[in-house]
């Protein structure tokens, strides 16, 4: 039996309701080196937009985008977004909340950003309304060594400020709040009334949700080339995007019939 089938088999024995939760980037969307160009492929979407209207199912979409860099790859009905990483929780067709940042933590922001201009202006740079994200995928490629000098720069200087600092792959964070996934995982968990989770993720920001999912469930882990490592716990592991897509169309098979 193949790996996505031993792992669709173990799912379905889980307890419903069951809360599919995805992160985006490299698990549903391949990874580009432009952020803003990443797709959900359209054959996905339609697996997502039927899973959603499973009545055993809670469909969660995880992500460190914002809300409205995740609305340019999907607008998908019945769905729970956590974006920023889990700083926003959305039940389906929540509106956003407003949050303010204290003088402090803007000011601080204002110096990375700073840093940003003067050092980083090349690479892509995300703009949330809590944090700033630096992806040195392309600078990378061309530059290594470059990209290794300004994530360390980053790190130095988004301690010295006091923003808290959140490492992916070929990325650095500076946030003025601190949140993570597992804790936006355990929060729709608990509003959705599910009995299980399933979480698939592929990033050293998705472990604290891969932890959470195999406490009450299970979480999976895709491997990649830029990153080695797998989660501390008994994830399962799945090789590609392409066999997370093989693995929710065969769920979608098997479960809404
Ligand atoms: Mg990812």
């Amino acid at each position: 039996m193949s790996r996505v089938d031993s792992l669709l088999e173990v799912l379905l024995t889980l307890e419903r309701p069951l809360l599919l939760a995805l992160d985006v980037d490299g698990t549903l969307a391949p990874i580009v080196r432009d952020p803003d160009l990443a797709e959900i492929p359209e054959q996905t979407l339609s697996t997502l937009a039927a899973l959603a209207e499973v009545p055993t199912l809670e469909l969660a979409l995880i992500t460190g985008r914002d809300l409205g860099s995740l609305q340019r790859m999907e607008r998908l009905q019945g769905v729970w977004r956590a974006v920023e990483h889990g700083g926003v929780v959305l039940a389906p067709e929540q509106a956003p909340p407003k949050r303010e940042l204290t003088s402090g933590q803007r000011e601080a922001l204002d110096r990375f950003r700073e840093w940003v201009d003067a050092r980083a202006h090349d690479a892509f740079i995300e703009y949330k309304p809590q944090a700033i994200a630096v992806h040195v995928r392309a600078i990378a490629a061309s530059d290594p060594l470059r990209a290794d000098r300004l994530l360390r720069e980053a790190d130095e200087l988004a301690e010295s400020l006091g923003l808290h600092v959140r490492r992916g792959k070929a990325l650095r964070e500076a946030e003025a709040v601190r949140y993570d996934k597992g804790s936006a995982l355990r929060e729709i968990f608990d509003r959705s009334g599910a009995r299980s989770v399933f979480f698939v993720g592929d990033d050293l920001t998705d472990f604290p949700a891969v932890d959470f999912a195999t406490e009450h469930g299970i979480g999976a882990f895709v491997r990649s080339e830029e990153q080695r490592g797998t989660p501390s716990t008994s994830a399962k592991l799945l090789g590609s995007v392409d066999e997370v897509t093989a693995l929710l169309s065969k769920l979608l098979e098997r479960i809404a019939r």
